[in-house]
């Protein structure tokens, strides 16, 4: 059973030891906790309440964060445990994802074999359908918010970062610009889009994994974003002769400039890339 506590004007520093830190970015920072009475360790995500009354937007992605993620019940989505408002922060208290970045993952393997992109590929779409089937778009899916448990071509992998989620009512389009140049959907610069952005962003995902370099890349995020646009990439070469016909054809569908021509997650774990391939177990990377 899925387990979530509230514990208002309490000290975390009570419960857990701070240990190193994870990462930082938008909201604060994340370390390593060390929880005092069972020894388990967290990933503890901090924010300064100070922060977030002078900026609205990062209170509210803050927000979206937890409201996502306290009902989420999914293997490949990372779990939240615990939340603590004290006088100056609000902690967030999720499963410590101990192997890294899939985004470091690749650039020390430079582009991975068939059977073991197949294996994280899986693991991100599934993420991704039970998300779509709750009405939850992620919106800035790429391998930064893509961890996994260990260093590992059979690791298993965790969505995170659901401060730019939202939940939709499918009456409404979205209208907000979130994500990042590399993977953002050409509908969301537009700022007319629903939860077939997170597909795009999926097929860049693929494309990296299985090259190496991004689809659409350039010098500058202006040079980038006109290249998402137009639509215009290529898998030419050396590298992309290698890669089978139903992977590049999968790639092509997520890529389709039409939103409502792109397989939903649930048809793109159906095809025939997916369905066909072996099983990662036994292969080398
Ligand atoms: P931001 O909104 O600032 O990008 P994230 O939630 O993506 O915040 O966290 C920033 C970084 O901290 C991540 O890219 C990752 O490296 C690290 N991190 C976040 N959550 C965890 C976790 N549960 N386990 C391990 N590392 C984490
Ligand atoms: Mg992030």
């Amino acid at each position: 059973p899925r387990q979530f506590v509230v514990h208002r004007e309490t000290d975390i520093l009570k419960d857990y030891t701070m240990g190193p830190k994870l990462g930082s970015g938008a909201f604060g920072s994340v370390r390593v906790g060390t929880h005092k009475i069972s020894g388990q360790q967290r990933a503890i995500k901090t924010i300064k309440k100070s922060s977030i009354s002078e900026d609205q937007l990062v209170k509210d992605k803050f927000f979206a964060e937890v409201e996502v993620l306290k009902t989420a019940d999914h293997p490949n989505i990372v779990r939240l445990y615990e939340f603590y408002e004290d006088q100056l922060h609000f902690h967030l208290v999720t499963e410590l994802v101990k192997g890294g970045e899939l985004f470091d993952y690749i650039v020390s393997s430079k582009n991975l074999s068939e059977p073991v992109a197949a294996h994280f590929f899986k693991q991100i779409l599934s993420a991704v359908n039970y998300c779509h089937s709750n009405g939850i778009v992620h919106r800035d899916l790429k391998p930064e918010n893509l961890l996994l448990d260990r260093q590992d071509s059979s690791a298993t992998l965790k969505v995170i970062d659901f401060g730019t989620s939202i939940v939709i009512d499918h009456s409404k389009r979205l209208t907000h610009r979130y994500g990042t140049s590399y993977y953002i959907a050409p509908e969301v610069l537009k700022k007319n889009y629903d939860e077939k952005c997170d597909i795009w962003s999926c097929g860049v995902i693929l494309y990296i994994l299985l090259s190496g370099k991004p689809p659409f890349y350039g010098e500058t995020d202006s040079e980038i974003l006109s290249r998402v646009e137009k639509g215009v990439y290529q898998m030419k070469g050396a590298t992309w002769d290698r890669v089978s016909v139903n992977a590049k054809n999968l790639i092509k569908s997520m890529l389709n400039m039409k939103p409502q021509d792109r397989p939903s997650a649930s048809q793109c774990l159906e095809s025939n890339w997916l369905i066909l391939m072996p099983e990662a177990t036994n292969q080398a990377s």
